[in-house]
């Protein structure tokens, strides 16, 4: 009997003609029996790495994952396509659980998922030791650092459970988020033999990424269709219910939209996402159950109508996007309750279920973490692609040049007077109240809740008369956003001073607002180098000695607050506003906040003087 090779085994079992980039060194790796470490962004492929060889080897495969609703979504796809595998984990009863194991032990199952809690007890260690394990995968390997977002502490047992196999089987381990830190635990903690270690960039340069925060997304929605009527692409909505609205309205304006969500007959689903694959529809609207095993290659955008609870969410959904390679564009329609929804949608998901309360517990923790990033996200003033890199552990150059923040759709709006007064409010308020009174109060508002309250007898009633309450409550948000306000959990929150608020009242710290460009022209942001004059020499060792006086207090080395090259470019520039000092090149929103108003007061006094001089 021939043994067939990977590429047949890809086919056959998967349907796939090609692997996909990084794939094929890790298979054979595997299959030279070497351990291997295989970090790829989610929705690269990492099962395919271990299943194809699981496939291609004597015995069978343990596969130690950390989530019920993941190993049941591989197992499924894995009898699907031919593949006999199983699942072993707390959803099965007693009397489930001791059937898969004999029918294990029988030989029927070539791949095993396993929850890591199972692998010491004395029966399946019985078991694994009395069949031929010729592969241990660990996915999700991060879960095994403390450094990692999932730390699992069952984690550390798999290196001793394998240790008591009567042979040791190749190790291989799989991740979608590796900090350098997270990496070598995952090299030492599991106990990898001269792995072979195989990064993949995260990177997807044809992909533009831009957040827009509309007031009405529906029309919003309309007037990103509209110009991309031929083009095909998805639109995510965090609920089922958001998916019906989005699609109806979508039919009444005449696009060719059908939708999907798990509320839909199987018949239904099947049925609508041929017509997406076929393009007798152009637009799928569509929850998160959609695009698991989709690999339509012309997606050529990708909307979100909701902003999901992580970036590894966002990031994968939004990935479907521009696989054939072409320019292809990412949008998410971000609004404030988004991110309350995605809290709702967290706190009565299924996940974590399995768990005891104290990990419940940290799981709870990490998924505040993750949607904090995520929000951080929707409202960063740097580069979005640099954001998401870094968030997944990749060094990315600072300015990408293909999302709406380095191509400058918008600007930096200086708010900094109109944050003090509102973080002065809310210290007068003594945290009683939440955002829309707080609003209302610096707005001057003649409501019957504010004089009943007395509160228009306070100092800051009406010290931002004239601003519109949308503006207000947008800098509110973003005060919270950046620890200067805090605001309380619960029902009704109210807003007290944050940590850094007197940072803020005592001038040190600026706070900038994003505005989409009225003119709507994309403009570069940054000033090119080349394009500037040489810098003054004297304001350029000026600001070289606000930068020794911040290294030594900080105990940073000069370099790390700001290059040569920058400062140059500041004493040529001048920049005297934060929004300024962000178009210098090598400033980024964090140094700007760390750094930027100290150099901004040198500038400044800099400009002043000479002001003077020229007069005298
Ligand atoms: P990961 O675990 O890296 O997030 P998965 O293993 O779940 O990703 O795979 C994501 C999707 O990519 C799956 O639908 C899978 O079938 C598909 N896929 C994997 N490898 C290939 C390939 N070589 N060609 C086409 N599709 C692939
Ligand atoms: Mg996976």
């Amino acid at each position: 009997m021939n043994v067939p090779t990977k590429l047949q085994v890809l086919e056959q079992y998967f349907g796939y003609a090609s692997f996909r980039p990084g794939q094929e060194e890790l298979i054979d790796a595997l299959l030279r029996g070497q351990d291997v470490v295989g970090v790829m962004p989610t929705g690269a492929g990492k099962s395919l790495c271990y299943q194809v060889p699981a496939l291609l080897m004597e015995g069978v495969t343990l596969v130690v994952s950390p989530l019920i609703s993941l190993m049941k979504d591989q197992v499924a796809a894995l009898v699907q396509n031919g593949v006999r595998g199983a699942y072993l984990n707390s959803s099965l009863t007693w009397g489930q659980y001791q059937k898969a194991l004999r029918n294990a032990r029988a030989g029927l199952y070539k791949i095993i998922y396993v929850a890591p809690e199972r692998l010491l007890t004395p029966e399946f260690l019985d078991f694994a030791q009395s069949v031929e394990v010729s592969m241990v995968v660990i996915d999700e390997a991060h879960c095994v650092s403390q450094w990692g977002q999932d730390f699992r502490p069952s984690y550390l047992d798999i290196p001793d459970f394998v240790d008591k196999l009567p042979r040791r089987p190749v190790v291989s381990a799989f991740t979608a988020t590796a900090t350098p830190r997270v990496r070598r635990d995952i090299l030492s903690l599991l106990r990898l033999r001269h792995p072979f270690v195989n990064v993949t960039s995260f990177d997807r340069p044809n992909l533009y990424f831009e957040v827009r925060r509309p007031k009405d997304k529906l029309q919003e929605l309309f007037t990103l269709l509209e110009p991309r009527r031929e083009k095909s692409g998805i639109v995510y909505c965090a609920t089922r219910k958001g998916v019906e609205e989005v699609c109806t309205a979508l039919g009444e304006r005449g696009f060719a939209a059908t939708r999907y969500h798990a509320g839909l007959s199987d018949q239904e689903r099947q049925k609508n996402q041929e017509d997406f694959l076929y393009d007798r529809a152009t637009v799928m609207v569509a929850t998160n159950a959609f695009g698991m095993g989709i690999d339509k290659s012309n997606v050529s955008f990708v909307i979100h109508y909701n902003m999901p609870k992580d970036l590894e969410s966002y990031y994968q959904e939004a990935g479907r996007a521009g696989r054939d390679g072409q320019p292809a564009e990412c949008f998410l329609l971000y609004s404030g309750q988004d991110v309350s929804l995605a809290r709702f949608l967290l706190a009565h998901s299924e996940e974590g279920q399995d768990l005891d309360p104290r990990a419940q517990e940290q799981l709870a923790q990490q998924n505040e973490r993750r949607l904090q990033a995520m929000t951080g996200y929707c409202h960063t003033t740097s580069c979005l692609r640099e954001y998401i890199l870094h968030y997944f552990g990749e060094h990315a150059p600072t300015q990408c040049g293909n999302c709406q923040n380095c191509l400058g759709v918008f600007q930096q709006v200086d708010v900094t007077q109109q944050a003090r007064e509102i973080t002065v409010c809310v210290g007068h308020l003594r945290g009683r109240y939440g955002a829309a009174m707080v609003t209302d109060v610096v707005r001057g508002s003649k409501s019957e809740k504010v004089l009943r309250q007395g509160l228009d007898r306070f100092p800051s009633y009406g010290k931002l008369r004239g601003q519109k309450e949308d503006f207000v409550r947008e800098v509110i948000h973003t005060l919270v956003l950046q620890g200067f306000l805090e605001q309380s959990a619960g029902e009704y929150p109210t807003l007290r001073q944050g940590d850094r608020a007197p940072e803020l009242l005592r001038g040190e710290a600026c706070v900038l607002l994003q505005v989409r460009r009225e003119d709507g022209d994309a403009v570069p942001k940054k000033k090119a180098p080349q394009d500037l004059p040489k810098g003054d020499p004297q304001l350029y060792d000026r600001l070289r000695q606000v930068r020794a006086k911040l290294s030594a207090a900080q105990n940073v080395p000069v370099y790390v607050i700001f290059s040569n090259a920058t400062l140059d470019a500041m004493a040529a520039y001048r920049p005297t506003t934060p929004a300024q000092l962000l178009e210098v090149p090598g400033v980024g929103q964090a140094k700007l906040q760390k750094y930027g108003m100290a150099f901004l007061k040198e500038i400044q006094r800099w400009v002043r003087e000479r002001a003077e001089q020229s007069e005298a």
